[in-house]
């Protein structure tokens, strides 16, 4: 297999504390050792890759991927394929596919379809996600469940958690929880406030998830398990989270990029690609989602990737579907939002989107650790674009983002030592986009 050396980057690698211009060779599916005196033969492939940033791999531990059941939807390999383009090289997949993903052979289906990127099944906490009895978990990590979760309904049985809990916490994996109370919830489509007074939609108050995390985290205590709790979207359920761990908890959680930029006044539109659950929130809860990506409470940043089809989400508010498609924005996003507004750095980025949601799954991703899987994420920091539909590889196109103007965006995305996206014309940028001298931009001239 062909080597690729990665020259002139700037190489930012949290779980080795790297920040610095390192050139990275990668040689038979790994991260190899590089220095004076490394033969440069014709198999190796060259990319000049300077005034770009070389990450390990983004790690994605929230999408929802569609197959088996709704493959006009996404599938597998478009997900994955999406997911390239966006810079991941490793997502998650949810089990609330139809039918649900809550046996072996359904777990080792996701893990087989050969895709572009490392696909890691999660398999469901209960059968159907019905919520009554517990999926066989031992039978599930076997097959290669890396967690559970019933994502996209709450347990609602503090007791079937409690026990989901216990057993998870045997076979050596994390339950993920979609905290939400269904009661409070009711037939709410948007955030309770100002905004949905003014839009006259039904609310969704914040203790609908705020109960929820409180709940599971008293159960996580009790049982020692670890809870990771997935899309933090208020104030409170930070807050929540910071005193679990300062008590020694062993909860994780992570939050989405919508709930970093967007607000329930983008709802005020009505466009249901501004349609997610949790809602979207408070700008009060936005500043408290920042605080908490910047201090450490909240562990990671996923993309909750939920296609839709344009059908689906052509009708009224209340009608449409939750969820948004997300893969592909998940990094501009953030460095959008969060880098270039100085709420946090890149290498705390990398660690949000990489380093920590592997160590979470217990995957062997995010790092640039010599030996490492060669999954590499190569990225303009500071490439302006505007995000357009046609741009996006999901099979679905319900993005709130499109229109907009982001800052940064992946470039090549490199798995298991293959180049499995490649930003085309690429070389052609360095000049539109960058000044001359020290800063080249993205420029991949490739020296076979
Ligand atoms: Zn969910």
């Amino acid at each position: 297999m062909r080597k690729i050396i990665l020259k002139g980057g700037r190489l930012i690698d949290p779980a080795t504390r790297t920040d610095d211009y390192i050139d990275l060779l990668l040689a038979n599916e790994r991260v190899a050792k590089w220095g004076e005196g490394t033969p440069v033969d014709e198999d190796t492939l060259v990319i000049d890759v300077r005034g770009a940033v070389v990450s390990p791999g983004l790690v994605d531990m929230h999408v929802h991927l569609r197959e088996p059941g709704r493959e006009d939807e996404e599938t597998i390999e478009s997900g994955a394929l999406a997911a390239a383009h966006g810079g991941i090289t490793a997502v998650a997949a949810m089990p609330n596919t139809e039918p649900t993903i809550d046996t072996p052979a359904w777990v080792e289906y996701v893990r087989s379809r050969g895709t572009a990127i490392a696909v890691y099944p999660i398999a469901a906490i209960t059968v159907g996600r019905g919520g009554k009895t517990l999926t066989e978990m031992a039978a599930l990590a076997e097959a290669g469940a890396v967690a559970f979760s019933d994502d996209g309904s709450p347990v609602e049985s503090a007791t079937v958690m409690r026990r989901a809990l216990e057993y998870a916490s045997m076979v050596g994996r994390p339950i993920i929880s979609h905290c939400e109370d269904l009661n409070l919830t009711g037939s709410g489509v948007m955030n309770e406030g100002f905004a949905s007074t003014m839009a006259g939609l039904r609310p969704i108050p914040a203790a609908a998830e705020e109960v929820a995390v409180a709940r599971d985290i008293i159960l996580a205590r009790t049982t020692g398990a670890n809870l990771h709790i997935a899309h933090v979207s208020t104030r409170g359920s930070v807050e929540l989270v910071r005193r679990a761990k300062e008590e020694g908890i062993a909860v994780t959680c992570e939050t989405c990029p919508h709930y970093f930029t967007l607000t329930d006044d983008d709802v005020r539109t009505y466009a249901t690609s501004t349609r997610v659950n949790p809602p979207l929130r408070s700008a009060a809860d936005v500043s408290a989602i920042k605080v908490g990506l910047a201090d450490g409470t909240i562990d990671a940043i996923a993309s909750d990737h939920a296609p839709h089809s344009i059908e689906e989400k052509e009708v009224e508010f209340d009608a449409a579907p939750p969820g948004l498609i997300g893969t592909e924005t998940l990094l501009p996003l953030t460095l959008t939002h969060l880098v270039e507004s100085g709420t946090i750095t890149l290498g705390r980025a990398v660690e949000l989107m990489s380093t920590d949601p592997a160590s979470i799954l217990g995957i062997p991703h995010g790092s640039l650790a010599e030996g490492s899987r060669a999954d590499v994420t190569v990225f303009d920091p500071d490439w302006a674009w505007e995000v357009s539909e046609d741009w996006f590889l999901s099979k679905s196109k319900n993005s709130p983002f499109i229109g907009r103007t982001l800052r940064g965006r992946a470039v090549l995305t490199i798995s298991r030592g293959e180049i499995v996206f490649e930003e085309p014309g690429a070389a052609h940028r360095a000049g539109e986009t960058h000044e001359e001298g020290e800063h080249h931009a993205a420029e991949l001239s490739v020296h076979a």
